[in-house]
């Protein structure tokens, strides 16, 4: 309560007002947010193709104190614009593997946790020792960590950004390449940067039943990433139609509202549970 007026004080009386949250970046408080635990991570389920649970995807949202939960498309823009991400981000990778690591204790089956790396994460590199001393700390099999980083990182050839990368894939963290095919694809990222897994992006997977284009790329990618040695995850499967497709293909692993949205930790422990009875 202490720390509410204070904040009051400063940021004025407005910030508590609902309206205020969707537009104003500058009523977001994130370092409220922090010390207040606002942030939560919802976890979104990956199957394999014999429809057995592979993983989950780590997925932030923002609690706000009106009740409102604030999806990360309308704040992890400013977070990276203002440098919050390093602190976020460390948060995320903490969250996740302490979550990943209750699983474990609770006997449940061994999931891969996905936790999605911002290319700003990049930008310092205290995040790649985290993950690997949470790693080491938590007793955490390296490989049931999984980092979706998107192409953006990889444009200007950083040698600095590769040998993060090098750090991680080294200490048996596998490396997944998201949103393939959205941005500037280009297969030298394939050939000179260690990926385990390819993630094709939603907007290729929701046009597979309308787009003959949409499933020759779809074919093309997979038949590349097979050959390449790499496994590939496709996102954003809503329909027993895309699946059947994307089955057909041996696209290795799947996730999309056709099986399961993002869900509070609660629910997956839930589903999990429900695995071992089962
Ligand atoms: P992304 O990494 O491509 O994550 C997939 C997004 O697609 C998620 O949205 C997920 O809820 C949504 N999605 C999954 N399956 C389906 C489906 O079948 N249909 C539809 N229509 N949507 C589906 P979300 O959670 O809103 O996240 C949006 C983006 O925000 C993410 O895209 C990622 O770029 C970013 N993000 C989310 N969490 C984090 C995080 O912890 N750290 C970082 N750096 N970025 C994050
Ligand atoms: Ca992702
Ligand atoms: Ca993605
Ligand atoms: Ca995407």
């Amino acid at each position: 309560a202490m720390y509410e007026s204070k904040n009051n004080k400063i940021k004025g009386f407005r910030f508590y007002e609902p309206h205020q949250f969707s537009n104003l970046s500058d009523s977001m408080d994130f370092e409220r947010a922090i010390k207040r635990n606002e942030f939560v991570l919802h976890y979104q389920p990956k199957f394999k193709l014999d429809s057995s649970l592979h993983g989950v995807e780590a997925l932030i949202r923002w609690q706000l104190p009106n009740g409102k939960l604030l999806m990360p498309d309308k704040f992890i823009p400013q977070v990276e614009e203002n440098g919050m991400i390093h602190e976020i981000g460390n948060w995320i990778i903490k969250t996740s593997l302490i979550q990943l690591r209750s699983w474990l204790d609770q006997g449940l089956p061994p999931v891969v946790m996905g936790i999605n790396i911002s290319p700003k994460q990049f930008q310092q590199n205290g995040w790649v020792d985290l993950i690997i001393e949470c790693t080491k700390s938590l007793e955490i099999p390296p490989e049931l960590i999984e980092l979706e980083i998107t192409e953006g990182v990889l444009m200007d050839h950083n040698p600095r950004t590769l040998e993060m990368l090098n750090r991680l894939k080294m200490s048996g963290i596998k490396l997944s390449l998201d949103d393939f095919g959205t941005q500037f694809s280009t297969f030298s990222y394939l050939r000179d940067y260690a990926f385990d897994i390819l993630k094709i992006d939603r907007s290729f997977t929701k046009d597979i039943e309308k787009d003959e284009k949409s499933r020759i790329i779809i074919e093309s990618i997979l038949t590349l990433a097979h050959r390449l040695g790499l496994a590939v995850t496709a996102e954003g499967v809503e329909t027993e139609a895309q699946l059947s497709f994307l089955k057909g293909m041996s696209c290795e692993y799947l996730q999309g509202f056709y099986f399961s949205k993002p869900e509070a930790a609660e629910t997956i422990t839930e589903m999990l549970t429900n695995y071992v009875s089962s």
